[in-house]
Parts: structure tokens; sequence; C-alpha cells
């Protein structure tokens, strides 16, 4: 085929191009995920809600997943198993296309995007990869949001004291909103929406992880360990290999092993600040018997 002086080679010969069918799949597939519920599959309608994952939703189609679970079936567990309540989701704060809108097609959705980047302006169809940040909600696209953040401001170590450096490092890290002027994290705040898979496996580990380090009172922080390994375990066996490989992950067992230490310090304040008045209630240790009180007399108390 060509370069043998016997015929003209021509884009066709050689440009491989994916198969038709399989590139018009993958468009639907992509605007499947832009453009509708990823719950619900209605077409997005403020107000859009995401998840730690950057899935889009319709908040009511998520209100009615959470009011009952099995509202869209085993299909809700699959999409939205993940999510407990409210907390774990962010409304939007999206910025509506304001360009032309194409001439009305017999489809229901309209083929241009409805929301755009408020930086660049680029429209939020599946070509640009698009974030958003988990204080405020604020959607950009990424190239948008890279180039208002710029690089992090650099610091030279040599002149920072030694005492406090590291306060003044985490304050010198956060960002601002450029829409709202919400303070973010850029290493952990920013989330990406719609991610290809490879992306998604790390913000589910980062999920989880940040689940073991969230506070909690007392004897719930035990319970909500137990919940997140029950939630990793219920994961349906598609997504189980993906919920599997975080547990290895260095950050979750440093995660888990803080939140065993902060356990047993707990366990050791409150024996310690237990007054004496609580610990009369209890046998002495060498098992010496107490004189009754006029609570205990005459009763049989495991305390007595
Ligand atoms: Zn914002």
């Amino acid at each position: 085929m060509g370069n043998d002086g016997g015929s003209i080679p021509d884009r066709r010969d050689l440009v491989k191009s994916k198969p038709k069918a399989e590139q018009a799949d993958r468009a639907n597939q992509i605007r499947a995920m832009w453009f509708f519920c990823a719950l619900s599959k209605r077409p997005l309608q403020e107000p859009i809600v995401s998840c730690p994952l950057g899935k889009l939703y319709n908040k009511d189609a998520v209100l009615e997943f959470l009011l009952d679970r099995k509202a869209f079936g085993a299909e809700g567990e699959v999409v939205c198993g993940h999510i407990r309540s409210l907390k774990d989701l962010k409304t939007l704060k999206l910025t509506r296309n304001t360009a032309k809108a194409s001439p009305p097609s017999s489809d229901s959705v309209p083929d241009r995007a409805p929301f755009v980047c408020p930086l660049n302006l680029k429209e939020m169809n599946g070509v640009q990869p698009f974030v958003y940040l988990q204080p405020c909600g604020c959607v950009f696209s990424q190239a948008g949001l890279k180039t208002v953040a710029g690089s992090p401001p650099s610091k030279s170590p040599k002149a920072d004291g030694e005492a406090g450096s590291d306060k003044g490092k985490d304050v010198a890290s956060l960002d601002l909103c450029p829409q709202c002027g919400a303070k973010y994290d850029r290493t952990t705040d920013i989330l990406m929406l719609n991610s290809p898979p490879e992306v998604e496996e790390d913000m589910r580990a980062a999920m989880l992880a940040k689940r073991l380090l969230e506070p909690a009172k007392g004897k719930g922080k035990k319970r909500k360990a137990a919940a997140v390994a029950a939630d990793a375990a219920a994961e349906p066996p598609a997504k189980k290999q993906a919920a599997a490989l975080p547990t290895t992950n260095p950050s979750i067992v440093a995660a888990s092993r803080a939140v065993a230490q902060e356990l047993a310090k707990e366990e050791a304040r409150r024996k310690a600040g237990m007054s004496d008045a609580v610990k009369s209630l209890y046998a002495p240790k060498d098992g010496s018997k107490k004189k009754e009180t006029f609570m205990t007399m005459g009763t049989f108390t495991r305390y007595a």
C-alpha cells in the first residue's frame, strides 16, 4: 500500500480509526454521564449535587434514595451505596451556558452543554475534565482552575524558623476559590467530576481514609469505623476489587492506626476522670466487703 510506486496511499489507508459503532457508543456514554443524573437517569436539572466520587445527580433523586434506599432497586446501591447522608453531598454551583442554544431538535436534551466553566467558558460536555471544590461546590474546568491557581507560593525553607513553620505552611497552602473566595486545600479539596476509572479508585480510597479520620463522639467512633468497613464489604462484587485495594493503601493503614490510638487514649482519659462517687459504686479490687448503704441493703446487686 503505497511507497512502492504502484499506488498512492490516502488517509483511509494510513490512519487507523476506531469502528464507527464503538465511537458512537462512547459518545453516548459520555453524554449520559454529563447530561443525565447518574441515579435517576433523568436529564440533569438544578439543584445538582455531587458525591465524594464526583458523580452528578439531581438532588431530588438522591433525596428520594436517602429516604428509601430501595427506591431505585439494586441500581440505587450500585450508584449511591457510598452516600450515607446529605453530609456526603455537595450542591454544585454551576455556571449556565449563555451561548446561543442550538435549534430545537427532536431530542429532549439539547446538544449544547447546559453549563460552562466560569473561568475559560469551556462547555461541560465531557471533552474537558471538570472539577468541583469540596468546601464551596463551585465547578470549574481543570484547565481553567489551574490557570488561575498558578503554582503554589514558593517558600524558601531556610527563611522559616524551625518552630511554628508547620502551622505557617498549612495556612499558606490554602487557596481561595476564584468564584466565591472560599478557602480550599488544593491537595484534598479538588474533586474531579465523572473521573476516569483509575482516578475514581483513588477518590474512593481518599473518601474511605477521610471517613476513618472523621471526628466522632465516644463510642460512636468505633461504630462509625465498623460502618465504613461494612460499607466496603457491602460494595457490589464488580467493585469489590476496587474497594479492597485501598485497604493496602499506606494512608488507610496509617489512618486506622491513628483511630486505634485515639480510642486507647480516650479510654485512659475516661478512667482517669472517674469521680470518687462513681468509683465507690464499684467493689474495691482487694475484694473486701463494703458497708451496705440504705440503697443496697437487703438487695442483691453485683456492686455490693
Ligand atoms: Zn467557590
